[in-house]
């Protein structure tokens, strides 16, 4: 039986190949005192090699550029301004000659409490930058002792393999020869690691979070990669690999098929058009949101650039929007105000620890509460409109209050461009979320305050159902056919439709194929998600009618259990899409 390793999907695909156990280079710390006379001495030897490290950092940031994109080069940026941090720069010298203590002890003290602090913060981005640290810390040692970092990196492989690490960092996965990579499986690590990012960036195939595989395989193993279930087999035997061999060439000919649909409109056959948007949390992603033939974003989740990182001004964030804006430019990018708060923690927020916190001070209710913010946030929003088509958008709002009152803001936040004398668009769309039942009961009122809608099911679920989204234990209540959930969505489109407000949904249901004629004959056309599912979802749309849709749902609507709403949603998609893997 072959070994099974369960791990979490950082970027889809199937592979089969032999395993390669990379050991990162454990870098040796000479550890001696100096005398006061070698102080000089020492402390140039620290700045040359820091000269040194900025130009490696360069010359990588450079390759990526060209053979990626810019915005994953940017990725280096932050390292070159770690190398500037007065926390490393200024301290490690004040040390050395405080302490008398040669150059690499000093900094690998340092490295290790700055690490040692990263982890035991919970918000996993913030967490995921220890690796960046010891990528930076690794160079700098080494070039202290003017060895060659890359010698023993992933770029001298000779052969296909899938590569098995520990942790792997930001240039170990940019130094990769790709050619001779065919996945990466990780022990560490999550979704939002750069290294993560990367992979998806580069079509790599990898699983992250996997915590012992690396003990489990040795080199030359057979393995299959599975990264569209998160799982790694070891040893399989040749019948599976005949079976995964199948799936992946399934996979790949169904990949080549949808990829000639991006340039096709998403027209049901009874010629209703269905607009498809991309959500988004970074800049990065707009390039394949893009090139899948979205007509805009549905959903930019602002608080990605908030998150792991010091509070980004109203200039950092009106740079990042604007990327984005002139990017898609004439179509919409519907930004979504800060929603921290839930399972978003906050650096800001992190003193205070809620007793619930997705219902405690979330979303809206923290920007209302942390004004300030949400006017640089404005501001910013305000100044990307002139660059293109934005929508603002508030999350979480359950009261008719919140929206009056971040609409004053909005106001105001206006008079002081226009005083100051900066372009923006005056006709600016501002929506809100519909994610908690209070905002479907009282949708009429909030229309009128309001020129547009987006049903955000992931949390419209967990509040209609009171089932917290991140818990195991309860996750069998946690299901968007319940007849709740269904009640509210098509009660939604009603107070959208006769408010004649333009009306879109963007949690995960709606770039989820089984739902797809549901959500059609619930009457949504608009459906926003992530690149990977969109190909799939267009062509389910253009294989439908819409009086089949609106005949399915009718019929799920009078039913009164998940489990049997299930069973006929299944059936009936296995019917009319046999290609689609359930
Ligand atoms: C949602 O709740 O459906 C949604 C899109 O927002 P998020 O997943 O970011 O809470
Ligand atoms: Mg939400």
């Amino acid at each position: 039986m072959p070994q099974r390793i369960k791990g979490t999907v950082a970027s889809p695909g199937i592979r089969i190949g032999k395993a390669y156990v990379y050991q990162t280079s454990k870098v040796y710390i000479p550890k001696y005192d100096i005398t006061v006379d070698q102080i000089d001495a020492e402390i140039i030897r620290f700045e040359d090699a820091i000269r040194k490290t900025k130009e490696e950092i360069k010359s990588i940031q450079g390759q990526i550029a060209t053979s990626l994109s810019k915005d994953m080069a940017d990725i280096f940026s932050s390292h070159i301004m770690m190398l500037e941090d007065p926390q490393i720069y200024e301290k490690t010298k004040e040390l050395v000659r405080s302490e008398l203590r040669n150059v690499e002890w000093v900094l690998n003290d340092t490295a290790l409490d700055l690490m040692k602090g990263f982890s035991a913060i919970e918000d996993e981005y913030l967490r995921e930058r220890i690796l960046d640290i010891s990528d930076i810390h690794k160079r700098l040692i080494s070039n202290l002792q003017k060895q060659k970092v890359d010698s023993v990196s992933l770029a001298n492989l000779k052969e296909e393999v899938i590569v098995f690490a520990s942790d792997l960092t930001p240039s170990d996965t940019a130094m990769m020869n790709k050619k001779y990579v065919l996945a990466f499986v990780t022990d560490k690590g999550g979704r939002t690691s750069h290294t993560a990012i990367m992979a998806r960036a580069l079509e790599l195939p990898a699983i992250v979070g996997t915590m012992n595989a690396t003990s489990m395989v040795r080199d030359g193993d057979t393995v299959i990669c599975d990264a569209t279930h998160g799982e790694v087999l070891i040893n399989p035997t040749p019948e599976l690999i005949e079976e995964y061999t199948r799936y992946q060439e399934e996979l790949r000919a169904m990949e080549i098929e949808l990829a000639k649909l991006t340039s096709l409109p998403s027209l049901t056959v009874d010629d209703e058009e269905v607009f498809l948007y991309g959500n988004i949390e970074l800049p990065d992603e707009m390039a394949v949101i893009k090139e899948h033939g979205a007509q805009g974003i549905g959903l930019f989740r602002s608080e990605f650039l908030f998150l792991g990182r010091s509070l980004p001004d109203e200039n950092t964030q009106f740079c990042e929007y604007r990327k984005v804006v002139e990017f898609f430019n004439p179509l919409p990018v519907t930004i979504r105000t800060l929603d921290v708060g839930g399972d978003k923690i906050f650096s800001y927020t992190n003193e205070y620890r809620e007793r619930n916190p997705f219902l405690g001070c979330r979303a809206i209710r923290f920007s209302l509460e942390n004004v300030d913010l949400l006017r640089t946030q404005i501001r910013a929003v305000l100044r990307a409109s002139h660059y293109g088509t934005v929508k603002l958008m508030f999350p979480m709002v359950s009261t008719v209050e919140e929206i009056v009152r971040a609409r004053e803001i909005l106001d105001e936040t206006r008079d002081e461009l226009d005083r100051a004398g900066i372009p923006f668009d005056h006709e600016i769309a501002v929506g809100v979320m519909i994610e908690v039942p209070s905002a479907v009961i009282a949708g009429d009122l909030l229309a009128k305050h309001s020129d547009f809608f987006s049903v955000g099911t992931n949390d419209l679920i967990q509040y209609t159902l009171a089932v917290d989204r991140i818990s195991e234990k309860v996750a069998y209540l946690y299901d968007p056919l319940n007849i709740s959930v269904l009640r509210f969505l098509k009660q939604i489109v009603v107070i959208a439709r006769d408010a004649d407000k333009p009306l879109s949904i963007c949690g995960e249901i709606a770039g989820e194929p089984i739902y797809t004629m549901l959500l059609l004959g619930l009457g949504f056309r608009h459906f926003s998600m992530s690149s990977a599912s969109m190909n799939q979802i267009k062509r389910i749309i253009r294989a439908v009618r819409i009086e089949d849709c609106n005949r399915l749902a009718d019929e799920l609507l009078s039913m009164e259990k998940a489990a049997d709403i299930e069973r006929r949603l299944m059936e009936v998609t296995a019917r009319e899409f046999p290609w689609l893997t359930l």
